[in-house]
C-alpha cells in the first residue's frame, strides 16, 4: 500500500498585486509576495500536486548509470594516457 506524504503549504494573497503566493507552512510568518514583495495575507492551507517518488528514484538511477559510464571512460582515458606517457619519446 502506497503512502504519499504531502507537505503542508499556506497560500497567501498579495494585498498589492493580488497574486497568490504559496509557502511551506514550516517557513512561518514574515513572507512577502513573490511577484512584488508586497504585503500578503494568509488565505488558507494549500497542497501541491506531486507525482509519487518514482520520478525521483528513476532520476537517481539514470544519474548513477551515467556516473558509472563516466568513471569507466575516465579510467580508460587515464590508462591510455599512462600508456602514451610510457611509450612516447621525451620532447
Ligand atoms: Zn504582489
Amino acid at each position: 500500500m502506497k503512502t504519499i506524504r504531502r507537505k503542508k503549504y499556506i497560500a497567501y494573497k498579495c494585498g498589492k498585486c493580488g497574486i497568490i503566493s504559496v509557502f511551506p507552512s514550516a517557513i512561518g510568518d514574515g513572507n512577502t509576495c513573490i511577484e512584488c514583495s508586497g504585503y500578503i495575507l494568509p488565505i488558507g492551507e494549500a497542497r501541491v500536486h506531486e507525482k509519487a517518488n518514482t520520478t525521483m528514484t528513476i532520476g537517481i538511477n539514470v544519474d548513477t548509470t551515467q556516473l558509472d559510464e563516466a568513471m569507466d571512460k575516465a579510467e580508460k582515458l587515464n590508462a591510455l594516457l599512462c600508456e602514451i606517457n610510457k611509450t612516447s619519446p621525451p620532447l
